[in-house]
Order: structure tokens, then C-alpha cells, then sequence
């Protein structure tokens, strides 16, 4: 059915509904309700149509958001979700936990002119979700089988699903979402080799031995550290082993380090260190967790906190304390740590990258309680010719592996990089992107090869 767009002018921007705080703080459940169909439509139907759409200019996947919206609008979903998901692999992760506000919305026309932007992300999963109910979404293992693809995928972990799985919260991401996305590639004839370490299980070398080609998708898992006194004290933790052994519990694993209280914010005085969207992850799950209070240190202030401002915003309901502007001096205790000596700051002149540099205000130090410290101030790609027993492996100065961009090949032959341990410590849409771009490049090497080979012969 024909459905008129431009709606915004008449309809009221809705997001489906949060879950009340004091009820979605006791349990990891994803924080927003469902879109009903109606509203899904209805909230399509605001979309204007641009003839030059900016929300798809500044989605990394360039997704023909337009259409799927007006396709939505109609009522017509299965068409919507056949567009949506010919550009992305998950739109139903994506939809969930892309920070929208810096992506598609934030540069959606409609929101540019005070009308509050289309819900796309919201309705990116509505249509995905719907997909999957309605057993839209198949497994392509025949596909597979005739274009002639074997693949394997070597995981150092003991479960698949990377970050999904273990890095990002059930509030943001279900597990079912992602365990979902596992069965239906295991479905499709993808082999998953867990707890499965290149360098010790098996060199690079033997691997490519055994393959056409390999692509190392391997992510960046270093945690950046922070270089102050008292830095060694007990119970200063990085973020990415308090998010693991929140989520495994959650799956149900026996934690030790969680079961014996280390790594559970239950009761106590907690500090996050870092603005970005990791640390976001880290203030609310201890919220969940029933810390006593939750403190989120960050250098600059809220206009330039990396991570989402949408979730900033979800961790001050929740009842995050913020303290802008400050940054760590000094961790202080007899064994374990007790308190953070912090310095206040203020922002200077723009340093390299433009922005504002944070300058330490003279005798401003202030001490704080803590009982569990949590470093959430980035990631560092691991020295992977080490790991991997390859130092032939080329990297950049900052640990990252060099590819050709064009090819995305790494200086070894039939050896291809993507994703952040590329680009550096990124989005999960990117690495999306970085996967799908991949793929094509392994696709016209193995070609290449294939005719080379067939010419010789
Ligand atoms: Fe927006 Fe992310 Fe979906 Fe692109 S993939 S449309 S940026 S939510
Ligand atoms: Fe629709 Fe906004 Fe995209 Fe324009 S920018 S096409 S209004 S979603």
C-alpha cells in the first residue's frame, strides 16, 4: 500500500519505549521495548525522502536507508528487510548498538532541522527481527557448497562471537541476538575452531599452508594503561576482563574470579576510568551488579566524551555520577586499593588531533573511596608477529598490521588483514564494512590465482 512520507511534520518522533530505570536496573535485560508494526510505520513515514539522504552518507555501510524506510512505511517488510540486509550482515546488531546519535540519525536532515530525527536504528532492527520471526533469515550452506567455499574461522576464545559475545552487555545486545548470528553461519557449513591460538596451536605459516588465504580479523584486546602511583595496587582491573566475566556469567559459566567477589561491583564503591563507550558498558553493568555508587572519571567534559551521548544520557537515569573533567593523580591503599587522588582539570588550547587539551588545575586534588577500579582508556592492537610466530608479518608504528588498501593483502601473499586490527580500536559497523570489503578483494585474488593457474596448466 502507498503510504505518504514526510510525516515529520505532523507525527512526533517516538523511540520504542525505555524500560522504566528502577526496573531496568535490576536486571541485564535490553533496555527498549519492541517496535510494535503501527509504530514502525508510522515512524517511517516521517522519513522525507531526501534526494541526497545524509544519514546514508555517514552510515559506514552506506545502507539505502530511504528505501527501507519508505518499504516499511508501506507495510511492505519483507522487501525492506531484502534491501536492508544486501548492504549489511547483522542490521539487527547494528540497529542495537551503533552510536546512532554520531552516525545515521545525528546527520538525518529531519534532525538538522529541529525535528527530531528518523528512528532508524530502531527500525533497522524492527525490520530484522521481524526477519527472523518470520524465518526470513536462512542459512546458505548449499550456496556455499556450489560457489566452492570451504572456511574456517580460528578463535582464540572458547565461544564465537568476538566482542559481541563477551565485550558488549546483554542491556545493549542480547545474547540470543548473537548466538542467533553463530548458528545460522555454523548452519550455512562455516567450520568455528574455538580455543584455537595462532603461534602455538598452529604457526601463520602452517595455516596458509593449509588454506587459500587467510584474513586476520583478530580485533585489538591491549588494554591502554595508566602509568601513575600505586598503579599495582589490588583490585584495579581493565575493563575487558570486568565486561567478560559479567557476560560469562551471565551465560552461565563458573567465574572464579567473579564467584569470589573480585570482579563483582556488588557493595562497592566503584570508579570507571575513561569517557568512551566501553567505559559506558562498564558503568552500567556495575550498576546492575548493585554497586554502592558508580563514579565515571573522565578528562574532558561531556561535550567531548568519545562514546555515545545517548548513552552517557542512559547512565546518568541509571545513576552514574559523572565527575567531568578530572583526571587520576594516584591510586592509594595498603594492599588493595582504597581511594583515587584525583586532579581537576581544564581544557586548554587544541593540541594535534583539534581538540581541546586538558590541562591539570595547580592544588586541585581531591581524594575519592574505592574499592574496584575499572581502566577503560582504550585498546592497543597485541604485537601479533610474536603471537602469531610471524615476525616477517609487517606493522605500522603502532602495532596495527599494514595492508595494501586497495587489496587489503598484508605484505605476505594470500594473507589479508581487516577490521581493527587494521584501523585501530573502532566501530562494530566498521568492522562490518572492513569484512564485507574483504571479502570481495579474497574473491578477486582467488580468481586471479584460479586463472593463472588454469593458463599454466
Ligand atoms: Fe545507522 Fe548503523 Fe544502521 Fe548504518 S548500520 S543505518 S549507522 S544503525
Ligand atoms: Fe530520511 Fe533523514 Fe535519511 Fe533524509 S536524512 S532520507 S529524512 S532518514
Amino acid at each position: 500500500m502507498k503510504k505518504e512520507m514526510l510525516q515529520f511534520i505532523k507525527l512526533n518522533q517516538q523511540t520504542p519505549n525505555k524500560r522504566k530505570t528502577d526496573k531496568r536496573k535490576d536486571d541485564f535485560n535490553e533496555i527498549y521495548n519492541e517496535f510494535i508494526n503501527e509504530k514502525a510505520k508510522e515512524q517511517s513515514s516521517r522519513c522525507s525522502q531526501c534526494g541526497v539522504p545524509f544519514c546514508q552518507i555517514h552510515c559506514p555501510l552506506s545502507n539505502n536507508i530511504p528505501d527501507w524506510l519508505k518499504l516499511t512505511a508501506e507495510g511492505r517488510i519483507k522487501e525492506a528487510y531484502e534491501i536492508s540486509q544486501s548492504t549489511n550482515n547483522m542490521p539487527e546488531v547494528c540497529g542495537r548498538i551503533c552510536p546512532q546519535d554520531r552516525l545515521c540519525e545525528g546527520n538525518c536532515v529531519i534532525e538538522q532541522s529541529g525535528h527530531g530525527t528518523v528512528t532508524i536504528g530502531s527500525i533497522e532492527k524492527y525490520i530484522t527481527d521481524t526477519a527472523w520471526e518470520q524465518g526470513w533469515i536462512k542459512a546458505c550452506a548449499e550456496e556455499l557448497r556450489k560457489l566452492g567455499y570451504q572456511i574456517t574461522i580460528y578463535d582464540r576464545y572458547d565461544r564465537p562471537g568476538g566482542l559481541l559475545i563477551y565485550g558488549i552487555p546483554n542491556f545493549k545486545l542480547e545474547k540470543f541476538v548473537v548466538e542467533r548470528r553463530t548458528k545460522l553461519l555454523k548452519d550455512s557449513g562455516i567450520k568455528f575452531i574455538q580455543n584455537f591460538e595462532v603461534g602455538k596451536d598452529k604457526t601463520l605459516d602452517q595455516l596458509r599452508e593449509e588454506h587459500d588465504t587467510v584474513l586476520i580479523a583478530t580485533g585489538v584486546y591491549k588494554a591502554r594503561e595508566i602509568k601513575i602511583p600505586g598503579q599495582d595496587l589490588k583490585n584495579i582491573y581493565p575493563a575487558m576482563d570486568f565486561l567478560t566475566a559479567s557476560n560469562k556469567k551471565g551465560l552461565g559459566d563458573k567465574v572464579d574470579l567473579f564467584d569470589n567477589g573480585t570482579l563483582n561491583a556488588e557493595g562497592k564503591n566503584v570508579i570507571v576510568i575513561g569517557g568512551g563507550d566501553t567505559a559506558m558498558d562498564c558503568v552500567r553493568t556495575a550498576v546492575r551488579q548493585k554497586a554502592k555508587s558508580v563514579k565515571c572519571l573522565y578528562r574532558r567534559d561531556r561535550e567531548n566524551m568519545p562514546g555515545s551521548a545517548r548513552e552517557v544520557g542512559n547512565a546518568i537515569e541509571e545513576g552514574v555520577e559523572f565527575i567531568w573533567l578530572t583526571s587520576p593523580k594516584r591510586f592509594l591503599g595498603k594492599d588493595k586499593v582504597e581511594e583515587v587522588e584525583i586532579n581537576k582539570m581544564v581544557l586548554g588550547e587544541p593540541d594535534s588531533s583539534g581538540r581541546k587539551k586538558p590541562v591539570i588545575q595547580k592544588g586541585s586534588e581531591v581524594k575519592l573511596s574505592a574499592d574496584l577500579i575499572i581502566k577503560s582508556l582504550g585498546f592497543d592492537p597485541e604485537n601479533l608477529p610474536k603471537l602469531f610466530n610471524a615476525n616477517e608479518l609487517a606493522v605500522s608504528k603502532w602495532g596495527t598490521i599494514k595492508i595494501d588498501l586497495k587489496t587489503m593483502q598484508t605484505n605476505l601473499d594470500g594473507v589479508f588483514a581487516a577490521g581493527d586490527i587494521v584501523r585501530g580500536a573502532s566501530l562494530v559497523v566498521w568492522a562490518i564494512r572492513d569484512g564485507r570489503d574483504a571479502a570481495i578483494q579474497i574473491e578477486k585474488y582467488l580468481n586471479n590465482k584460479a586463472e593463472k593457474t588454469f593458463q599454466a596448466a
